[in-house]
């Protein structure tokens, strides 16, 4: 199959020296695209700002901002079979960033921010025969929204998980699927994380393409 993984924050410019962004490490989409190419699949991994050596093998496509993590995206999703959206897409990005530094004031400073398009969102409404695997980071009302989030964006496969994944190289997380299994991992290495995911991106392929894999 071939994989398009994205990782990693992206990170929206506010003045030449200054971004608003997330903690995102990259670790999870890196895993993935690791994975994936172990189980001999085809990998193109879009990645934010990270300070990860990518898997030999991939073909690694490096942007910054949402919207060049949108245009990267859109680029080779034409050819993918499978899409694991594991970036962290900063949802809002200053409406004017400023050409030179800001600098400071009296009064406070006022910032407007405007909305950042939703890629995965996007790229669901021409899913045709490709696997969908999207994560939802929440801090409240969890399950809910992470099933929400399931429907809304026609997933196949939506990975729940909490604010202290960031960063870290184990996380605890509940996999939902779109045929109704939820599969609890807990403390998992993100290496143990993304087999899983390859592994169900494998049946779902395998079930979209009308072969049966019920084993
Ligand atoms: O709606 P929410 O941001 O919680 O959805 C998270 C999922 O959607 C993740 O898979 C993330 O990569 C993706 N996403 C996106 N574009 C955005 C925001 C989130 O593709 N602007």
């Amino acid at each position: 199959m071939k994989f398009l993984v994205t990782a990693g924050p992206t990170r929206e410019p506010i003045d030449p020296v200054r971004f608003i962004s997330n903690p995102s490490s990259g670790k999870m989409g890196f895993a993935v695209a690791r994975e994936a190419l172990k189980a001999e699949h085809q990998v193109v991994l879009i990645t934010g700002p990270v300070s990860l050596s990518p898997p030999d093998g991939a073909e690694v496509v490096r942007v910054v901002t949402a919207h060049d993590m949108e245009k990267a995206t859109r680029r080779s999703a034409a050819d993918a079979d499978c899409i694991v959206m594991t970036a962290a897409v900063t949802d809002y990005r200053p409406a004017r960033p400023r050409s030179r530094k800001i600098k400071k004031g009296r009064s406070e400073l006022l910032l407007k921010l405007v909305r950042n398009p939703d890629i995965l969102e996007q790229l669901a409404r021409r899913k045709g025969k490709k696997v969908l695997i999207g994560f939802a980071l929440e801090t409240d009302n969890a399950e809910r929204n992470a099933r929400r989030k399931l429907h809304q964006k026609n997933l196949d496969a939506v990975v729940l998980n909490a604010p202290d994944a960031f960063n870290a190289d184990r996380s605890s997380v509940t996999i939902y699927t779109s045929d109704g299994r939820t599969i609890r991992l807990d403390g998992a290495s993100k290496y143990k994380i993304a087999r899983e995911l390859v592994k169900l991106a494998e049946r779902f392929h395998d079930k979209i393409h009308g072969k049966d894999s019920s084993s």
